[in-house]
């Protein structure tokens, strides 16, 4: 049943899956005599549809480190929300105003010389050292130095270091195909950041934190975990790279799971168009049913006539084009009020956020991320 039994629809998130994750991933990347590498629960982007606040609330309370966010405004929420522990952010504009992060003690990440700079200059302002960590491209061509680069940005970061304006807490880098264990950027890219921290450590800098992994570098790829692994997807009990292990084999839990009510059944005539466009037209008598819920909820409009959702025992195929605020879907036997179980955990035989990625041509990160909007989100 749902929570909330009036509800049209909701996203229901399960925190103890989330804390009970955070704990399964450091067993899984702690399989040395030491204590093994720091966590980092990746909550960028509304904890991928999960819920920012409420998400790393379970992530701290399961023993996570660190918070990955993407920009000021996510870190700065989290401080707001009463989070005291470290925080990294990552995305900054070109000419930022730095002074409310540095004041609120988050990590800054440095890409340039010149965002470098604009760190140090809110560290000056307010006569306070900077958190900063250093962003090297080794082979993603997104955010981060060049190479050709590394060397100023390591130089001019120690010498705000001795200056007191900054201290580099880290020294960081980012996968572009770790969900692809053979491909060989993997280990291009892992020498190239052994080389950049060589660079670092020439130049003086003792960083705190040396990281590259994602969820799936850090699962699949033991030699890249450093000091401290960033996961994300994982985290929230999805698997980075489904053609490799999947979440089961993982031993973890998605949290999310998004349900409906039908709002009405009807039966169709063979020769019945359904939604718009009429892109299905029933062959044969059917009965079926209206899920309230539709691409403006971030339902993804690819999934027309290709995924399934759960009504009772039953698998029930998408019909035709979904819409705005509903789709239609095959339901013999249904009624109106019906239980839909859009996708869960799987364990009851609904499909999973992995399967709609499948039937979308996507990745179950978009499914979950765009997921939203109207509906009420619970946190149990
Ligand atoms: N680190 C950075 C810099 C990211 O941008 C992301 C998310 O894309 C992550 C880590 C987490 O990635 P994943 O969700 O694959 O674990």
């Amino acid at each position: 049943t749902l929570p909330d039994p009036a509800a049209r629809a909701e996203i229901v998130v399960d925190l103890g899956a989330i804390r009970r994750n955070v704990r399964r991933l450091r067993e899984l990347v702690s399989d040395g005599p030491g204590p093994g590498p720091a966590l980092m629960i990746v909550v960028k982007a509304d904890a991928y549809g999960h819920g920012m606040v409420e998400v790393a609330r379970a992530a701290r309370q399961a023993g996570a480190e660190w918070l990955g966010v993407a920009t000021a405004d996510e870190a700065l929420a989290l401080r707001e929300a009463g989070d005291t522990g470290r925080i990294l952010c990552w995305l900054a504009a070109p000419g930022e105003d730095h002074r409310a992060t540095v004041a609120a003690d988050v990590d800054t990440t440095a890409y340039s010389v010149t965002q470098l700079d604009e760190i140090l200059e809110a560290a000056r302002t307010l006569g306070r050292a900077a958190r900063v960590q250093l962003k090297v491209d080794t082979g993603l061509s997104r955010g981060g130095a060049p190479r050709d680069q590394w060397v100023a940005l390591f130089e001019a970061a120690r010498k705000a270091e001795v200056a007191g304006d900054a201290t580099v807490t880290g020294v960081w880098s980012h996968f572009a195909c770790s969900d692809e264990p053979d491909h060989p950027a993997n280990d291009a890219q892992e020498t190239a950041f052994r080389e950049a921290l060589v660079l670092a450590a020439d130049a003086g800098l003792d960083p705190e934190v040396r990281h590259l992994s994602n969820s799936a570098g850090a699962l699949l790829r033991p030699s890249a975990r450093f000091d401290l692994v960033r996961f994300g997807l994982a985290a929230y009990g999805l698997s980075p790279a489904p053609e490799v292990v999947t979440s089961e084999q993982l031993g973890l839990e998605p949290a999310m799971t998004v349900r409906a009510r039908t709002v009405m059944v009807k039966d169709l005539a063979p020769g019945a168009g359904v939604s718009y466009g009429h892109t299905f037209v029933a062959d044969r008598p059917m009965h079926v049913a209206l899920v309230p819920m539709g691409y403006g909820d971030g339902i993804p409009l690819h999934a027309s006539s290709r995924a399934e959702v759960q009504i009772g025992e039953q698998r029930c195929p998408v019909l035709g084009r979904i819409c705005m605020d509903q789709f239609v879907v095959d339901a013999p036997g249904s009624r109106a009020g019906d239980d839909v179980v859009v996708f869960g955990p799987g364990r009851d035989g609904e499909p999973t956020a992995q399967d709609w990625a499948e039937w979308c041509g996507t990745i179950s990160y978009e499914i979950v991320t765009r997921i939203g909007g109207r509906q009420r989100r619970v946190w149990v």
